[in-house]
């Protein structure tokens, strides 16, 4: 085998700063869209964000059609809705205003209405066919609307695909929007458990990103093009992943608890970005795919600040669930980049023995899950042991982000790590 030589760093252009949403308008006519559809779901339709967004589009006289039906946790039916709706509207343009359920819906949108196909064609195997993006794709302005994601920086759309009841996505570097415009103003009204669910998705984002297998370990692809966006860690994308948790280390615990401090929150927003283009391409690894089967079975559990949508384990809080246990198992791969990652993150780990070096970094993050008032473990999300061998089903198929464990693994391990997910103190 061959291995590696090479990494490339792609993102989205990035604008960030209150009232900057208001900039859509001038983004559609500057990238030469006259008519657009507008992705949102129907809180966020409610908000003067979107409405300002709507504004500016009607003040440079291009066409808008507003689509408010995107599901939070999107699935293969919702996303067909979409697509269904963007193929028959004809836009030469897309705006996703909302969090990375509407960025990811918009993204599929887009890709099947430019380039018609069976919908498993582009998804990525073993589940779908994983086929290349053929060309470039109509431009979309992305305008997040909570602090987690990153989306508006990847070429990645994520879904729940119904008949498996597990996560899966698309990813290709043609599904990255053109332009994500980061206005911290949207952050304003957004649930506390909503601020805490998408800022662990930050933080594990960054860890995962950071703590990757490097990319000089992955096979080398035949040709250039087949070069993924998970690449593994590299030099670039390490640097976007640090920072993004020393970010998160110092704003999560507060734009969670003080309801007015918007600096924290807004803070936590630019970590979201900072780590979007850490892990758009780098990649996550095991907290990530262990996460899509666990919001993928879940049957009860709804948290305040997600009603009526049905039963849910938010995204963010699906991956951190795993995290502890996965660091626990990944430390012995590079102990001194795992208690660096503590250390972005706030903690005091002079001295720290090497050989502990996941354990440190695991506490540090159930460290942060208390102050936060996160579920202990998978239990208080619905789950027993008797689900373990499920979990495990669903995790084997995540090739796209297991593939980037920085250790090998087997179902035992995984097994073991969703034992001990559990109960986490
Ligand atoms: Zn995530």
């Amino acid at each position: 085998m061959k291995f590696e030589t090479a990494f490339s760093i792609d993102t989205s252009s990035i604008k960030y700063g209150p009232g900057v949403s208001g900039e859509a308008g001038y983004e559609l006519n500057r990238l030469g869209a006259k008519r657009v559809m507008v992705l949102t779901d129907h809180n966020v339709s409610k908000t003067q964000i979107l409405k300002n967004v709507m504004d500016s589009i009607k003040a440079y006289k291009i066409d808008s059609f507003l689509y408010t039906d995107v599901r939070v946790e999107p699935t293969d039916k919702s996303f067909k809705d979409a697509i269904r709706c963007a193929q028959e509207g004809k836009f030469d343009g897309f705006v996703a205003v909302g969090g990375g359920s509407t960025i990811d819906t918009a993204k599929a949108s887009n890709l099947y209405s430019t380039y018609k196909a069976s919908f498993l064609t582009y998804v990525n195997a073993p589940l779908g066919e994983g086929k290349g993006v053929p060309g470039p794709l109509k431009p979309l302005i992305a305008i997040p609307t909570t602090t987690g994601t990153g989306s508006e920086t990847t070429g990645v759309s994520i879904f729940d695909y119904l008949e498996i009841k597990a996560k899966t996505g698309i990813a290709h570097r043609f599904l990255r929007p053109n332009v994500g415009l980061v206005d911290p103003d949207s952050t304003k009204t957004l649930p506390r458990m909503v601020i805490a669910c998408s800022g662990l998705d930050v933080l594990c984002h960054g860890l995962e990103s950071y703590t990757a297998l490097p990319y000089q370990k992955r096979e080398a692809p035949e040709e250039p093009d087949a070069r993924p966006s998970y690449q593994g860690s590299n030099p670039i994308s390490d640097v976007w992943s640090a920072r993004a948790l020393q970010m998160v280390g110092e704003n999560i615990v507060d734009a969670v608890n003080e309801d007015e401090n918007m600096e924290a929150k807004a803070n936590m927003l630019l970590a979201a970005t900072y780590a979007g283009v850490g892990f758009g391409n780098a990649g996550c690894h095991l907290p990530h795919a262990m996460s899509y089967p666990v919001s993928g079975m879940v049957e009860n559990f709804n948290p305040e600040g997600y009603s009526g949508i049905g039963p849910i384990v938010p995204h963010g809080m699906s991956v951190a669930l795993n995290a502890p246990a996965v660091f626990k198992f990944t430390g012995s791969s590079d102990p001194d980049r795992h208690l660096q990652a503590a250390r972005f993150l706030g903690a005091e780990v002079s001295g720290a023995d090497k050989a502990r070096a996941g354990e440190v970094l695991a506490s540090v993050v159930t460290g942060i899950m208390k102050k936060i008032d996160m579920p202990n473990g998978l239990r208080e999300v619905g789950y027993s042991e008797k689900d373990v061998d499920k979990l495990v089903e669903g995790t084997l198929p995540q090739h796209r982000v297991t593939k980037l464990s920085p250790i090998e693994f087997n179902k035992e391990d995984l097994k073991n790590m969703f034992l001990e997910s559990m109960d986490l103190w």
